[in-house]
């Protein structure tokens, strides 16, 4: 996988993450302050005006820029959440020109370590932990077993959608839901619900 085809994620996450918007909103409304969308619509249309001004020379250095623009442009809990995880995601991929499978799973796996690291959530809790870490074993374990891209990016985003539909019957002990005590129990977290999209978009464009 080349810059290109993180371009082609990027441009996809845009997309899906804009078609999905409401739906963001309405699960953060039910739990939180009703902005997760908007949050997340205004981040990726700034990554995308910020990727129009330069092409940045690697996938590393690409999902770099995709993070501190997360970091600048989104509010709340999620913005320096995602940042960091596309920067880290980005550093650890360094500046190499191709990334495998396998180079992109432990990426990933880093980068959800340092999610871990600054919100301080563990699986359970209620956040975009419980999509992004069955997520990362899932990629980790396909890409061991030597998969292909498509394969193994289709694990890791079932992987996710079953994390973020998990997350229905728990109670959040972690961010903005956490203040609502039992009554953030029956709903979907939102930051699960769009990890669950991001890595979604990763399966579309891995398919093509
Ligand atoms: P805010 O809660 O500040 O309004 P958003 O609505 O954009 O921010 O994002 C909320 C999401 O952020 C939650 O659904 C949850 O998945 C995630 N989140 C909140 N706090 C944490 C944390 N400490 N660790 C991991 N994820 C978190
Ligand atoms: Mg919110």
């Amino acid at each position: 996988m080349d810059t290109s085809f993180f371009l082609a994620w990027v441009d996809e996450i845009t997309r899906v993450v804009a078609a999905e918007r409401d739906r963001l909103t309405e699960l953060d409304a039910a739990i939180g302050d009703a902005d997760h969308g908007a949050n997340l619509d205004r981040g990726f249309t700034a990554v995308r005006a910020a990727l129009a001004e330069t092409t940045p020379a690697s996938p590393g250095a690409l999902l770099v820029l995709v993070g501190g623009t997360l970091i600048r442009k989104v509010g709340g809990a999620s913005g320096p959440l995602y940042g960091t995880a596309f920067r880290q995601l980005g550093k650890t991929l360094g500046d190499a020109g191709e990334v495998s499978p396998a180079e992109f799973a432990a990426a990933l796996e880093a980068a959800v370590d340092a999610v871990r690291r600054l919100g301080s959530a563990a699986e359970g809790d209620k956040t975009m932990v419980d999509a992004l870490a069955p997520a990362v074993r899932a990629l980790g374990a396909a890409a061991a077993e030597g998969a292909k891209a498509a394969e193994a990016f289709d694990a890791a985003a079932r992987a996710a959608e079953e994390g973020a539909a998990a997350t229905v019957p728990l109670q959040a002990r972690k961010g903005r839901a956490s203040y609502l005590g039992p009554r953030s129990v029956g709903h979907e977290d939102p930051g699960a619900a769009s990890t669950a999209l991001i890595l979604g978009a990763l399966r579309t464009v891995g398919a093509r």
